[in-house]
């Protein structure tokens, strides 16, 4: 067995500004993405450029590096495209597998989690992965216990993991004044959060994708500290993909799935 690794996904031009800047995942002409754009991922085999591939650490799993290219290093990027300090509260609205990440890194980094879900079961991955709080989406109080948790004003950031346009409505209650909504969760809707409440409570609305080549040689490290350790809630063997993407489907999947292939 050759060198053991783990591929950043994004296949990209190095010439335009965002390559030249370190934005891999904003590359203007990329060229496609692994697994997405081109074949890879669910096959024994598949090629990618050398460069795009990183070393994994001794103690890193393979089922673990396999889940630094998606979840994890979006996980870590999320984190610092957000403005947050030791002691903040953060909101992760949706804690499904890059929402249990982010509570992990999170809370290295001194700041509060409360974790806001629709299932129970999506609850107990994060408090199993360390969340302060967690509060069911359906609480008619929900909005009340954020606020007494964060000291009244609500949370200096919500990362949204969900992406549609009721929780997106739900993230701009629960972050306070000149706080920050994190995007990460994608859907083709469009939230209702008024102008007034964006200019008057001067909100940021911040994207996130992905990440960059040194998210992902930076995630490895974490993993490898043991600082991010990715809650795997089953393994499926590559003959029964269908019934992993089923079992996504029925929304049974609360934390990440993992496909094996043979030795
Ligand atoms: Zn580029």
């Amino acid at each position: 067995m050759g060198q053991r690794v783990a591929p950043h996904l994004f296949l990209t031009c190095q010439q335009c500004r965002y390559c030249r800047t370190g934005r891999d995942a904003q590359c203007s002409r990329v060229k496609g993405v692994l697994g997405v754009t081109t074949h890879g991922a669910f096959a024994e085999f598949f090629k990618a450029p050398a460069r795009n591939l990183l070393a994994l650490p001794d103690n890193v799993s393979f089922e673990a590096g396999g889940l630094m290219s998606c979840a994890v290093i979006t996980a870590l990027h999320a984190y610092r495209r957000a403005r947050l300090s030791l002691q903040d509260v953060a909101v992760i609205l949706g804690p499904g597998g890059i929402g249990q990440i982010l509570i992990q890194i999170l809370r290295s980094a001194g700041v509060k989690t409360v974790a806001v879900g629709r299932s129970s079961e999506s609850l107990e991955m994060a408090r199993k992965a360390g969340a302060d709080l967690s509060i069911s989406l359906k609480a008619p109080d929900a909005l009340e216990r954020v606020r007494d948790f964060s000291g009244g004003e609500g949370a200096q950031c919500v990362f949204e993991c969900v992406g549609t346009a009721a929780t997106m409505k739900l993230a701009s209650q629960f972050t306070q004044r000149g706080g920050q909504i994190i995007v990460i969760g994608e859907e083709a809707d469009f939230p209702e959060i008024n102008t007034i409440q964006i200019a008057q409570g001067e909100l940021e609305i911040i994207g996130s994708r992905n990440g960059s080549r040194q998210d992902a040689a930076d995630a490895l490290n974490m993993m490898a500290l043991g600082v991010i350790s990715p809650l795997i809630v089953r393994r499926f063997p590559l003959e029964d993909l269908n019934a992993a993407i089923q079992f996504m489907r029925n929304g049974q999947a609360h934390g990440r799935l993992i496909v094996t292939v043979k030795d």
